[in-house]
């Protein structure tokens, strides 16, 4: 037997993917692995077990092997802590807000102005719900259910875990084919948890005890969710809820309850409830849901984001006070602006039904002229391209009438291995896109990944504050091999389309010149022309610096995303200041026209990638301050068009003058709500 004491070094502790990425490294050996921290003990190769334990950064574990493989174990799993265990559980990304074709910001009003009673939540998924309400409580499986269980045997809890991963496995794939990975990766947890051989075991000892399955299997996920949640940290006790969700699927299968059942009417109605789970949201039957109001939840959460993929208006944040009225109430729900009207009077029912009508005919309209361009009232072109991340993305872009990919994120082919994809790899996943795209442009960013995102294949040290880190271009200069392998798989394929290339995080000419002397030495061993070479501006430095920079690029990229969040000094992942962080603060559009204004005295192109690009309430100011492209989710592409084919030229500058002159954001949003009046 061996043992080996180590502290643990990422940010995060030993939660979610580090934990995964140490029992999947656990996995792969005979020896029997345990993990000892303070008075606790865990398999290490469970995920249950390994979260119970609770470590934290700083943590010192006990690493115990034995077996035939034992030391080599060891050895791996002392490298992987030293790593850092691949820690991207960084706060969540920042998700597109509700895509354009919301009603504009002037009809959304007209719905609820000067109506009493109007109750206020955070719009999280775009369209107009009306109906009955419905207060949705997740089954309780009471005690006398649980032994009544006509499965009480062996065989049922193995047949109801497999029907449970089938569905599962259902469940990620929809989720997946909509490009809605960070979604389809809950329920991937949550097919792991079924697979968990310490909870396994927990059940089997119960059901030996004397249990019926179904208890045996209640008590255990109970218990070892409670244990998760009672450690106090808010990602653990999301561990904890996904570990309950994934426990009562299998529960409903063990005692004969059909998951679309969900207790609903048959009859469509607005769900109100205090919380939903992935699985739930995930089941609702459009034809018997027209949109729900949750009180948990922001507008970043997987929920909002899952009611955005079914179609479904929703609202997260709602007062706890809407739990209290009556079923069957009629209710507005605007997913647009976030309002809930109760018992709305006739007057304000059929504005509602005619905002409801007109944004279905516009979203009907954008669709089928999608494949027009983007040109606005006074003849000015704009193009309208996708923010892809895969070759399926460009595939759908193409469907869409894309004008080209604005902006490659290339950390899809990176993320979530143990090893760097080869040249080869990439350069078959480049040409395929170049390919798809025909002659469109494709600019692919190089890898913009950094301590928000590492890699393990990757050494990075531990770093405070890993946004203003070793990341971006800084990154990529300082592991050349990695960075001229992605340039050469570029290079290769550019013949075989339109490909661009650009690089992330730019913040002086210095950076520039370095990244171009590595593409210039690159083309001549290969043999390779020329090739369009552009930054992004998402650093407010490059910003500043732009006249110096333009001389020296192709185009510019502005990421809106970053650049908000370095302005505003304002993690863009912070759900509490997701309301705050707001590209359309005067100082960000200040820096984006500098951008926009030094690009052009030089005859260069400017688009805008972050999500800023697909605001409504920010299409008229980035088109009046000349913005020559927006590049927006896939999804996103016919509503941006057909909103820029009713703007017109003069009245969008004078706009943009006066949105640069506001104090706050809001005051800009003020600014353009009263120019669509
Ligand atoms: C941005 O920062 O706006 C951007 C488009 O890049 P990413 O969201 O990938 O950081
Ligand atoms: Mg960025």
């Amino acid at each position: 037997m061996k043992q080996l004491e180590i502290v643990i070094r990422n940010q995060t502790g030993l939660h979610a993917r580090p934990a995964k990425l140490l029992v999947t490294l656990a996995k792969q050996f005979k020896a029997d692995i345990r993990i000892h921290f303070k008075q606790k003990h865990a398999n290490a190769k469970s995920m249950v077990s390994v979260l119970t334990l609770g470590a934290t950064c700083g943590s010192c574990i006990a690493v115990e092997a034995n077996g035939e493989d034992e030391e080599l174990a060891l050895e791996r799993i002392e490298e992987a802590i030293r790593m850092g265990l691949g820690d991207v559980d960084h706060p969540q990304q920042a998700v597109p807000p509700p895509i354009a074709v919301a009603a504009s910001p002037r009809e959304a009003e007209a719905v609820q102005a000067d109506i009493p009673g109007v109750i206020r939540g955070i719009g999280a998924a775009p369209g107009i719900a009306m109906g009955p309400v419905f207060q949705y409580q997740p089954q309780e499986l009471g005690s006398a259910d649980l032994d009544a269980s006509p499965g009480s045997n062996q065989m049922s809890l193995n047949e109801a875990l497999a029907l449970a991963k089938q569905q599962l496995a259902d469940l990620h794939q929809q989720l997946s084919e909509k490009n809605l990975n960070a979604e389809a990766a809950i329920f991937e947890a949550h097919a792991e948890f079924l697979e968990d051989g310490e909870l396994l075991e927990g059940v089997q000892a119960c059901i030996a005890s004397g249990q019926s399955v179904a208890r045996a299997w209640k008590t255990t996920l109970d218990e070892r969710a409670a244990a998760i949640a009672a450690l106090g940290d808010a990602l653990l006790s999301a561990r904890a809820d996904d570990l309950r969700d994934a426990g009562r699927r299998v529960l409903r299968l063990l005692l004969g309850l059909t998951e679309k059942g969900l207790a609903l009417p048959e009859t469509p109605v607005v769900v109100l409830a205090r919380e939903l789970s992935p699985s739930e949201t995930a089941s609702f039957d459009p034809a018997r849901v027209l949109g729900f109001g949750i009180v948990n939840g922001g507008p970043t959460s997987h929920i909002a984001i899952l009611a955005r993929a079914l179609g479904l208006p929703a609202i997260v944040g709602v007062p706890e006070a809407v739990l209290a009225v009556a079923d069957n109430t009629p209710v507005i729900l605007n997913g647009d602006d976030g309002t809930l009207i109760f018992n709305p009077e006739p007057e304000v029912l059929s504005r509602s039904v005619q905002a409801k009508n007109l944004w279905l005919e516009r979203r009907q309209c954008a669709q089928e002229q999608a494949g027009l361009p983007a040109i606005t009232l006074d003849g000015r072109r704009v193009d309208v391209t996708a923010n892809a991340g895969s070759i399926a993305n460009a595939v759908e872009a193409m469907k869409m009438s894309a004008d080209g990919i604005g902006l490659l994120r290339t950390e899809f082919l990176f993320l979530d291995r143990e090893v760097a994809p080869d040249e080869d790899e990439q350069f078959r996943v480049y040409r395929a896109i170049a390919e798809t795209m025909q002659s469109l442009p494709v600019i692919v960013r190089t890898l913009d990944i950094g301590g928000d995102k590492p890699v393990p294949y990757i050494h990075l040290k531990p770093e405070a504050n890993p946004f203003l880190g070793e990341r971006g271009i800084r990154l990529c200069l300082n592991h050349l091999e990695l960075f001229r392998e992605q340039l050469r798989a570029i290079l290769r394929a550019a013949p075989y389309g339109n490909l661009q290339i650009m690089f992330p995080m730019v913040s002086d000419v210095s950076e520039l010149r370095q990244a171009k002397a590595v593409i210039d030495e690159l083309r001549q061993g290969l043999a390779a022309p020329p090739i369009p070479i552009g930054i992004m501006i998402e650093v407010p430095a490059a910003a500043l610096l732009a006249d110096k920079l333009a001389p020296e690029v192709d185009f510019f990229s502005i990421g809106s995303n970053d650049l908000t969040q370095y302005t505003l000094a304002m993690d863009r992942g912070n759900a509490s200041l997701a309301a705050k962080h707001d590209g359309l603060h005067p100082a960000v559009l200040r820096l984006i026209a500098q951008t926009i204004d030094a690009a052009h005295k030089h005859g260069k192109r400017v688009d805008i990638c972050g999500e800023l690009g697909s605001d409504v309430a920010a299409i008229p100011i980035l088109v009046g301050l000349g913005v020559d492209e927006l590049s927006v989710s896939v999804p996103a592409i016919p509503t941006v068009k057909a909103q820029v084919r009713t703007l017109t030229g003069a009245s969008l500058q004078s706009l943009a003058r006066q949105a640069l002159d506001c104090s706050t954001a809001s005051e800009v949003r003020e600014l353009v709500r009263s120019f669509s009046a």
